[in-house]
């Protein structure tokens, strides 16, 4: 194989960019040319792809973000729209892809390969959901930002003796809320994995206001519905008045923590050396700090499995 390229897809996650990075730099020094597709699936349909160099890469490993840019396209979900992806990578003759990004871009991924074209996927998602992997590209980051935000809060909620419920992202999955809930000893974590007992919620909240505590955070991941709705109901069943902060975007953003450049660049290279040995349809990922791979479709066939130890050991911790 002797052009490659690279394009990020779906939600931006901080340590793309190093990842980007250990392709493009990889892929040289194994002597290839190596391409990189801006807008994702949908800059491969209008062929929006330029090579890359050494250079192309430098001073990016420290940025948040992709330099790639990310993009959703409806239209690559179709035969037709996949059939112009590859029409376009063979015009450049680009032999195989890799796709950084979550587990919609790599079904686009797999749907490549059913169709003759090498693809390999980068798990590079804040969300911490996919299988295969202890850890996805940009949760480290997004959990010191978390974490960060929630310091801050802690010490207005100390001063004004207050509760405060911090809705965090995760759809399906409560990586974020749980690490940080752990991470930030907070009274109760709401996650969609878990079934919500309200009223282990409210009992929690008076034991810690019995005995004198000054503060309380609820930690909500926002597939288990909206903060300020959770804060109504905390309102009326306690008397008390919650504030709400919805974190949002800022988690997605920033410099990527030290444990994100060096998942991303470990992952971006295998990657590359998996297309060198002629493999497709793979998804790279680390396990018990071991670089592995799995099939794309046993990754998409299973469901991310949150670890339940944590979350008795944070209920244990925040007696
Ligand atoms: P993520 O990769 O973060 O999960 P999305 O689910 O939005 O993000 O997927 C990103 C893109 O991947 C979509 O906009 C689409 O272009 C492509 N994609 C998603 N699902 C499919 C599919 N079933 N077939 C082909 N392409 C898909």
């Amino acid at each position: 194989m002797k052009k490659i390229a690279v394009l990020t897809s779906g939600g931006d996650a901080p340590g793309m960019n190093a990842a980007i990075r250990a392709v493009v730099r990889k892929a040289i020094y194994h002597d290839m040319e190596i391409y990189g597709i801006k807008n994702g699936y949908q800059g491969l349909i209008d062929g929006n792809i330029e090579k890359l160099e050494i250079g192309s890469v430098g001073d990016i490993i420290q940025r948040g973000g992709t330099i790639l840019h990310s993009a959703r396209c409806e239209e690559f979900k179709t035969d037709a729209g996949q059939e112009k992806g590859i029409k376009q990578l063979k015009n450049h003759g680009v032999e195989g892809l890799i796709v950084i990004g979550g587990d919609g871009s790599f079904r686009g991924a797999q749907k490549l390969t059913e169709k003759g074209y090498p693809c390999i996927g980068v798990p590079g998602t804040i969300d911490n959901d996919i299988p295969g992997t202890d850890f996805t590209i940009g949760f480290d980051t997004a959990l010191n930002t978390i974490i960060n935000a929630i310091d801050k809060i802690r010490d207005t909620a100390t001063s004004h003796e207050r509760t405060f419920i911090i809705e965090v992202m995760g759809r399906d999955a409560g990586d974020l809320a749980l690490y940080a809930g752990l991470a930030d000893g907070a009274e109760s974590i709401l996650i969609p994995e878990q079934k919500d007992d309200f009223q282990d919620v409210l009992n929690r909240l008076k034991r810690g206001h019995d005995r004198g505590k000054k503060h309380s955070i609820i930690i909500l991941a926002e597939g288990v519905g909206s903060a300020v709705t959770y804060g109504e109901k905390i309102r009326e069943a306690m008397n008390i008045e919650p504030r709400v902060t919805v974190l949002g975007h800022i988690q997605r953003g920033g410099s990527p923590s030290a444990t994100d450049r060096v998942l991303a660049s470990r992952l971006g290279a295998k990657a590359v050396d998996l297309l060198l040995e002629g493999q497709a349809d793979r998804m790279v990922g680390i396990q018990q700090n071991q670089l592995v791979d799995h099939d794309i479709g046993d990754i998409l066939n299973k469901k991310h499995i949150i670890n339940l130890d944590m979350y008795k050991l944070s209920k244990e911790l925040s007696i």
